[in-house]
């Protein structure tokens, strides 16, 4: 038979998916002999069966009142008795948290006469009325659904009427009153008195809790986080303890570490003659949790060694929510508390010093976008005072700027040099100028997938969105937050990684992270945490970590930061500058001399690139990718071009040969999607010489550094094949190269020769492309660009943040890899790549290749190596070590 109610005397941690997990806690703490308040918990399993069959499961009635007789017996007293009533609170609990479904009803069992019976019990007859209050507020605006703002505006005239600031100026009698208002508001809105029945309360409280399931905020909340919509949630009906009975009652939380640096000591928060919601309402200034030992030294010891117990069970950082009725400690809730990323990796360090855990599960606590956001430099937050405002910490780092309220503003004070923090309500494509002008966005409005924040995070912009506290007003040219006004022009300090705005400019420190990993520099506890989880992740990885550089000042921070070697050294920055001149010739020569003579121009100041960049990896290997984008990209604007002819023209000065000659080859060249046209291999095989010359210059090089000594290992790459003919045809041309080269030299050069993988029909044609390549490496940029059709230019900002609203992706793609569709095609591509070339070397080098979840599936479809940025190197080393550990409890450090 299917069981619907456990006691939590019943239920243990391990029962999440049937009791949520505020029950399986609740249970568990019950089972650890802490001062629970004896309750129970219907399960995911009955909401389940609620939502799909529209009624009241079969049976679940007679279960809870079977557990309720449980709670009486215990508490010697019965729900709703007239002369000293059991209370009850009634409480959701999924297996996720999640905003948007109902939170509370507390004070369930108090009708008419029972409430004379509680101010009798309790001595407090403003106590008994106000409790009554909430629970009719409660029930009437969650259960019977009529209008909160209606209960509020009840409140707000009775208060008017009485001339009094607030609800404590209200007296019982006052409350009395309230009462019969509301129950009024309820028949008027309803046509149904409030239930005079506890019982019956109590079973509507449980039906509405899984009917909460299903309202908007928390289906939309769910289909953006992903979170299966046939779960349920569990319901937790638990025994009233009052924190608000006195000045020796009271309602707090606490951490048993420092969820904010991972220090060991006592944190958190107490308010005195208070409920829980009144603490996390911030009605009145609470106080230190250590305060707790002055005020009341019994209960506060008994905290403390419930906070020893839980963290020893546990085994890592709890949260705690208690209340102290009239000197006695209860225990309301716990969970593993979240954290920020400097507690994150303190804590896995320190726990595992302490035997606690072991080094692998000190690894799966910590988290690669934890470690970036340590990497950014910060506010001196003890230097800036209170924030001004609050939102989502949407794109990290920290940034000082002008306030500006439009995009236009932005870049003309951008133009002139002044740095900017554009301050939109939220942003939309037309702010694109604006925002990649700013230092910083800031919006009031929006989550962590609107527009602001999905286009900040992919450029690299700090940003705070969904600021709610200011007040944009554009047409003012100003915002407000509090009491400040800030004006355009005043300066303003946005922390993204906190989520924090500071009035004026704050002054940076520089991250100690970053130190140690540029320079090896131990400056603190959080280095030594980090760098043991780095030296962790460094022995367990199968996965080697490369870097994308193609400087020799990125080659080398690269390996600072422990790059194994270049994945992707893009070549076409070598084509820009003052070698543009070069480019021209080359693509306008009219004779193969012409050509040529530009060519051999090009070779050396190539030689010279290479020989830098293989010099700081010395040791390692390079993979060097021949030229990828369209030649045009080399050549001056079309419309400037033909401008500059125009007003050549109209100020009667001859045409210049030169610029008509450019902007003939631009037009000729032009393309309505260059992306899908003459780039990668194709231009190799179409513009005569410029393989050759790109492979001569890396062979040369090659030359110079043996002849100096050292150790290079260069790699030959050809970008964005399709099939393998376009492959046979360059590596013929490249092989004769480097014969060449070694002929001439007398120096052997002999460059393994491989191919990305960017295209869907080369990811399906893999086991033939593998009889021509030494090594793949997917380009995942553009085989998520081509795979699902999407622009990599455009689309983030045209139209993702309505696919992420909707719940299309929870991720861009471009951001993640798409498992499904793209991670398919990197499977079948290695599974037949290798198939034909047994051990054949294969690596990632689109920004994938640093984005912790994708190096997980990289790790799992058993790749050789990924490639990332020079600053996402650490980040990819600790994901590597992570993904090798299989079987652990993983989570991320926030
Ligand atoms: C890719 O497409 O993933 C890649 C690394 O090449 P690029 O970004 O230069 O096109
Ligand atoms: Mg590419």
């Amino acid at each position: 038979m299917v069981r619907y109610v456990y006691a939590f005397t019943e239920g243990d941690r391990d029962m999440a998916d049937l009791l949520g997990g505020k029950g399986a806690n609740l249970a568990e703490m019950t089972r650890l002999g802490l001062p629970v308040p004896p309750g129970f918990t219907v399960t995911t399993e009955a909401c389940r069966t609620f939502l799909t069959t529209g009624s009241e499961p079969v049976g679940l009635a007679r279960e809870i009142s079977d557990r309720l007789a449980g709670l009486e017996e215990a508490a010697g007293r019965c729900l709703g008795q007239p002369d000293d009533p059991l209370l009850l609170s009634v409480r959701t609990g999924a297996r996720f948290s999640m905003p948007g479904m109902m939170e509370t009803i507390l004070n369930i069992g108090l009708d008419d006469e029972s409430v004379q019976g509680l101010a009798k019990s309790s001595g407090n007859e403003r106590f008994a009325w106000d409790s009554y209050r909430r629970l009719v507020q409660m029930f009437g605006s969650t259960v019977m659904g009529v209008g909160s703002n209606l209960f509020e505006e009840a409140m707000a005239d009775l208060k008017q009427d009485r001339g009094v600031a607030d609800d404590l100026g209200l007296d019982a009698a006052d409350l009395a009153e309230l009462v019969e208002t509301y129950k009024e508001l309820i028949h008027q809105e309803t046509g149904e008195s409030f239930p005079q029945s506890p019982a019956e309360q109590l079973q509507r409280a449980v039906l509405a809790v899984f009917q909460s399931w299903n309202a908007e905020r928390a289906r939309l909340y769910r289909r953006r986080e992903h979170i299966p919509d046939d779960l349920g949630t569990a319901v937790n009906v638990q025994t009233m303890v009052f924190g608000n009975l006195g000045p020796d009652s009271g309602s707090g939380v606490a951490f048993t570490r420092d969820p904010a640096t991972g220090r060991t000591g006592v944190y958190g928060d107490y308010l005195a003659n208070a409920q829980g919601e009144d603490v996390v309402a911030g009605i009145r200034n609470t106080v230190p949790l250590d305060e707790l030992g002055r005020l009341n030294p019994e209960a506060f010891d008994r905290l403390r060694d419930h906070m020893v117990t839980l963290e020893a069970h546990y085994r890592d950082l709890c949260d705690i929510e208690f209340t102290i009725e009239r000197g006695r400690l209860w225990m309301l809730q716990t969970r593993v508390g979240k954290r920020t990323a400097e507690a994150a990796f303190t804590i896995a360090a320190e726990l595992t010093d302490e035997g606690l855990i072991t080094a692998d599960e000190g690894l799966a606590r910590v988290g690669g976008d934890g470690l970036a956001r340590l990497m950014f430099p910060r506010f001196d937050t003890s230097a800036v005072g209170d924030p001004l405002a609050h939102g989502i910490p949407a794109s990290p780092g920290a940034a000082v700027g002008a306030a500006v309220f439009d995009s236009a503003e932005a870049v003309r004070r951008a133009t002139v040099g002044e740095k900017v923090v554009l301050v939109r309500e939220e942003t939309t494509p037309d702010d694109l100028p604006g925002m990649v002008a700013a230092q910083a966005v800031l919006t009031s409005r929006g989550g962590k997938t609107s527009h602001a924040a999905v286009v900040a995070r992919g450029m690299g912009k700090v940003c705070v969105c969904g600021a709610e506290e200011i007040m944009v007003d554009p047409q003012r040219r100003r915002f407000t937050a509090g009491g400040t006004t800030v004006e355009e022009g005043t300066v303003i300090s946005v922390d993204g990684s906190e989520g924090a705005v500071y009035p004026g400019a704050a002054p940076l420190i520089d991250s100690a992270v970053m130190k140690y990993f540029e320079a090896s520099e131990h400056t603190d506890g959080l280095v030594d945490a980090v760098a043991r989880a780095m030296e962790h992740a460094d022995r367990v990885r199968r996965l080697g970590v490369r870097a994308n550089a193609d400087t020799p000042e990125d080659a080398a921070r690269a390996r600072r930061f422990g790059a194994e070697g270049i994945g992707l050294c893009r070549t076409e920055h070598m084509f820009l500058g003052d070698r543009r001149q070069l480019v021209e010739a080359m693509i306008l020569a009219r004779t193969n001399a012409e050509r040529e003579r530009a060519l051999t121009a090009l070779l050396p100041l190539q030689r010279q690139d290479f020989t830098g960049i293989l010099e700081a990896m010395d040791g390692l290997p390079v993979t060097v990718r021949l030229l990828d984008p369209p030649l045009h990209e080399f050549l001056p604007d079309r419309t400037e071009l033909a401008v500059r002819l125009a007003a050549a023209e109209a100020h009667g000065s001859p045409p210049s040969e030169h610029d008509a000659d450019l902007l003939d080859a631009v037009n000729r060249m032009h393309e309505e999607n260059p992306m899908l046209g003459l780039r990668g291999v194709r231009l190799g095989l179409v513009a005569p010489g410029l393989v050759a010359m790109q492979v001569r210059a890396i062979a040369e090089a090659v030359v110079e550094r043996r002849r100096a000594g050292g150790d290079p290992r260069a790699e030959i790459m050809v970008p964005l094949i399709d099939t393998v003919e376009e492959l046979r045809l360059v590596r013929q041309e490249v092989e004769q190269v480097l014969a060449d080269v070694s002929t001439e030299s007398g120096v052997t050069v002999d460059c393994p020769i491989g191919t990305m993988i960017e295209l869907p029909r080369a990811a399906l044609t893999a086991g033939r492309i593998a009889e021509e390549a030494q090594f793949f490496s997917f380009g995942t940029n553009d085989l998520t660009q081509t795979t699902w059709g999407f622009s990599r230019d455009d689309v983030e900002a045209a139209f993702f943040s309505a696919y992420l609203d909707k719940g299309i992706f929870k991720v861009s793609p471009f951001e993640t890899i798409d498992r499904e569709g793209v991670g398919r095609l990197v499977e079948i591509a290695v599974a037949e790549g290798r198939a034909a070339r047994p051990g054949l070397k294969i690596g990632v080098c689109g920004e994938h290749g640093g984005d912790p979840e994708s190096v997980h599936f990289f790790h799992a479809a058993g790749l050789d190596y990924v490639s990332c940025s020079p600053f996402r190197v650490p980040v990819a080393r600790l994901e590597a070590g992570r993904a090798a550990l299989s079987g652990t409890e993983t989570g991320d450090s926030r």
